[in-house]
């Protein structure tokens, strides 16, 4: 698959595979780089841009760049609704679990229900990279597992860091997306809802 595919003629003629990209001022010092990935199924719209605005406001978590949104067929168990996914780039100075307790208190505030595997879902955020740690505890596991089997985390996670490699492999996401087979997936274009 190609991922330039999904970049608009906007962003092709400034000749940059990367998203909308934030101004760094008033990063954290010491923060590490941590990639998050969201998805929606439940007004995903509306549910998104929230997990967008509270991760922005979380003490410790400074966000540089958000990728665009991508509407994308449901993986797993495909009778239900669209989702959008979206990869959110930031720094960081919580520690990984201190990170994924925010996020679940970000899910936990949005209303998540875990009522089946792969099910619909009002919210759904996972770090996908935390600083190039690899890790496996109970609770955690880094890089996330499944994210070099997934078009929609790998395209947007181009868009906000076109040289991202994977932790354990080394192989350049490029690559890792190339291997994948074609999936319907397309961009959306709400820049005023994600800005
Ligand atoms: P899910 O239903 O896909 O949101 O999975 C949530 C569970 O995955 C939680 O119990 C987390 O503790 C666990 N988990 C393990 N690794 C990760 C990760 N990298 N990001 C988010 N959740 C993770």
């Amino acid at each position: 698959m190609n991922p330039d595919k999904f970049l608009t003629v906007k962003q092709k003629t400034k000749g940059a595979a990367s998203d909308q990209m934030n101004s760094t001022a008033g990063a954290l010092p010491q923060g590490r780089n941590a990639l998050i990935g969201l998805g929606s199924n439940i007004n995903p719209e509306s549910n998104l841009v929230k997990a967008k605005d509270l991760l922005a406001q979380w003490p410790g978590i400074h966000p540089m760049a958000f990728s665009r949104l991508y509407r994308t067929k449901a993986w797993g168990k495909t009778d239900q609704d669209d989702f959008l996914n979206a990869v959110i780039k930031l720094e960081t100075r919580l520690e990984p679990l201190e990170l994924l307790g925010a996020l679940q208190q970000i899910e936990n505030m949005l209303g998540r229900e875990r009522l089946e595997k792969w099910g619909p879902r009002t919210i759904d955020l996972d770090i996908l990279d935390y600083g190039g740690l690899v890790l496996q505890t109970d609770r955690l596991v880094l890089p996330h597992p499944l994210l070099h089997q997934r078009a929609f985390v790998l395209v947007p996670l181009l868009g906000v860091d076109p040289d991202w490699r994977h932790p354990i492999s080394g192989l350049p996401a490029r690559e890792l997306l190339a291997g994948l087979p074609p999936e319907e997936m397309e961009p959306v274009e709400q820049p005023d809802l994600w800005d």
